[in-house]
């Protein structure tokens, strides 16, 4: 169900009452586990918001049976207040130590992000200081188009056991085609990171799904028991009923729209919808955009601001999926280094460097068997770079 206009206005005021950074927080021990949950990193994507603060009523309720500390902690509020994507740079695509590195030493006044940016970066620093225990960072979105629930995580072992908890879809290694997401740059410290994409940005149902969605986290992660969570079983039935299925996926293909490229989906696309090789997905500048391979069509862009048109995504096999993780546990990747013209990276140990000819020669699902993802080109090399790690300091 699409919200009118008047609901949207009266999300607005409700965003509009808060000025802190932090939504809320429930503090029990310090030591224990630990849940950080972002919400509107995308200023036009207000369902996370809403629901953080539905359940944060609930939860101070019952904040003494809550073992561990939940954190909610707002993403763009700038663009949140004009209801749109972002003002200037998308607030998830520029995580990096170098950006880090940069605020910390000079903000830019003219770019309202990177303010953004320095005052997450300094609520997590702040959050990761004061507590010992595990750490789940989950950033809460939504979609253009209407979608059943997903997950969508950084492939690491850690990642995978945590998101497999849940009745829903979940997509494997998205960064390597997008740069500088928050939960990719969490995870390179090592921390659980999962993102989640409750529906379409304006549905009753996203906003649902997001409380479903922190709950049945705060159950899995062991904050909760069962039967302090009050309607468990319409929040489990809700994510299992709005879900085909709890398969793990993997990205084939990202089309990405340049600047002032022209870029219309065709309508009536859904994610996980079936698409046959040559089918016709969208118009560039009027010119036809056909599918290269055949699979799934998966976030198809229904809005203007946005970068990555569409992809397509393949399901992976539960074979291919134990495989790779009993390869990673028993660190096979140690294999990888004795092949020609594979080398470990000198400063780097989840680095792998490969010259061009064997990165082109072997097929990068070999990679991504023993557990590396993203692929750079680093002057004359590629980079192949893991994402299981232990955590390491953060900066
Ligand atoms: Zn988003």
């Amino acid at each position: 169900m699409i919200l009118k206009n008047d609901i949207k206005t009266k999300r607005l005021i409700e965003i509009k009452k808060n000025r802190e950074r932090i939504i809320g927080k429930v503090l029990n021990n310090l030591d224990d586990q630990t849940f950080i949950f972002f919400a509107g990193i995308h200023g036009n994507e207000k369902a996370g918001v809403l629901a953080a603060r539905r359940v944060l009523t609930q939860l101070e309720k019952q904040k003494d049976n809550v073992q561990g500390n939940v954190y909610f902690i707002y993403g763009n509020k700038k663009a949140l207040d004009q209801e749109v994507r972002y003002l200037q740079e998308d607030l998830n695509r520029i995580w990096s130590l170098n950006r880090i590195e940069k605020i910390k030493d000079n903000i830019d006044e003219n770019n309202p992000e990177e303010f953004e940016q320095f005052e997450i970066y300094k609520a997590v620093k702040d959050i990761i200081t004061k507590h010992r225990g595990t750490k789940y960072f989950i950033d809460l979105h939504t979609t253009s188009s209407p979608t059943q629930p997903f997950i969508t995580i950084s492939d690491s072992l850690n990642n995978r056991k945590f998101s497999s908890c849940f009745s829903v879809p979940v997509i494997l290694g998205l960064e390597e085609y997008l740069n500088g997401p928050l939960l990719t740059f969490m995870n390179e410290y090592g921390y659980i990171s999962l993102g989640f994409e409750a529906g379409e940005h304006y549905s009753q149902e996203a906003i649902d799904n997001c409380e479903a969605f922190i709950w049945l986290s705060l159950y899995f992660g062991h904050c909760l028991k069962k039967k302090e969570i009050i309607g468990f079983d319409v929040f489990d039935k809700r994510l299992n009923k709005s879900s085909k299925n709890n398969d793990f996926f993997q990205i084939d293909f990202r089309y990405s729209i340049q600047k002032d490229e022209n870029f219309k989906m065709i309508n009536g696309f859904v994610n996980f919808d079936e698409i046959t090789k040559d089918k016709l997905l969208a118009y560039s500048d009027g010119k036809e955009i056909r599918a290269v391979n055949k699979g799934l069509i998966f976030m198809p862009l229904y809005q203007n601001l946005g970068e990555d048109g569409f992809f397509i995504i393949h399901k992976i096999s539960k074979k291919w999926l134990k495989l790779s993780a009993f390869l990673r546990k028993y660190n096979a990747h140690h294999l990888l280094r004795i092949l020609p013209g594979i080398q470990k990276h000198p400063d780097n140990p989840f680095t792998l460097v490969v010259n061009p000819m064997i990165a082109t020669f072997m097929a990068k699902e070999i990679f991504h068997l023993f557990g590396y993802r993203q692929r750079v080109l680093t002057g004359k090399n590629y980079h192949f770079i893991k994402r299981d790690r232990k955590i390491t300091p953060f900066p």
